[in-house]
């Protein structure tokens, strides 16, 4: 590790701790380098979305994705060669620029499918206190760490011909302790697919969150008074999508 990167590690671990108040545990300031991530957007903003929604954090966007979900908001981050190449560093640097939050969102495009991210998150965690990853599940867990949540959101059938290969790994993710499971849910024949998906993966309630479909207002709002008549029966959690009810469907919030 280069004395520039020991600094930069040392002051993106201030940043977090000073955001939250405290050292994170396995701050790992040893770990290497990433390659360079393509990126599609770095931004700061609150968790819109799963178990720590309304809370600051920064997001990273990494470019591709090839599960082609029909109503995919950010198609713009499917081409793995798009965005831009940033160097690891340069990312902290970028994020620190815009302010302090004590949670990294690393999402997509699949982060799955980025070729370093096991590095990346290692580096992360070391300048983060939280780090949560937005994936599909279309690969198995790649790492465990008491500060790392995977926001894990396998598709319906209506979503994509792929859909399958994104309930594939459910068992490994259930044996991931910090594993939650986000379904994305849009008309009525979705929230059935789900419960028969939810039941034959015996996914505990407790670690489900429904989520509406949708990119107005209005969509979320019908959809998220039904999920959440099947909250009720069922013990699932709601999660919104504070992004769209804020700002709209916009890249960058
Ligand atoms: S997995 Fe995520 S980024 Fe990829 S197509 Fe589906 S919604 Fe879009």
């Amino acid at each position: 590790m280069s004395v520039e990167h020991r600094e930069h590690a040392a002051s993106g671990a201030r940043m977090a701790s000073a955001a939250a108040g405290h050292e994170p545990a396995g701050l790992d300031r040893g770990a290497p380098a990433a390659r360079a991530p393509r990126v599609s957007e770095l931004f700061l903003s609150l968790q819109g979305e799963g178990p720590a929604a309304g809370t600051p954090a920064h997001f990273v966007r990494l470019q591709g994705c090839d599960v082609g979900c029909r109503w995919c908001d950010t198609k713009y981050a499917w081409d793995a060669g798009g965005g831009r190449e940033v160097l690891a560093d340069g990312l902290w640097e970028e994020a620190r620029a815009l302010g302090d939050a004590p949670l990294l969102v690393v999402t997509g495009g699949e982060p799955l499918q980025h070729p370093d991210l096991v590095v990346l998150l290692r580096a992360a965690l070391g300048r983060w206190p939280r780090v949560e990853v937005e994936t599909s599940g279309i690969l198995p867990p790649p790492l465990s760490h008491p500060h790392l949540a995977w926001n894990v959101s396998p598709k319906l059938p209506s979503a994509t011909p792929r859909w399958a290969e994104t309930w594939a790994h459910a068992r490994a993710w259930l044996a991931e302790p910090n594993a939650t499971f986000k379904i994305v849910v849009g008309d009525p024949p979705d929230l059935e697919d789900a419960l028969r998906l939810i039941g034959e993966h015996a996914l505990p309630p407790a670690r489900v969150l429904l989520m509406p479909e949708g990119v107005t207002g209005e969509a979320l709002r019908a959809r998220a008074a039904i999920l959440a008549e099947a909250c009720k029966r069922h013990g699932f959690r709601l999660s919104p999508r504070l992004q769209i009810w804020l700002w709209g469907a916009r890249r960058g919030v």
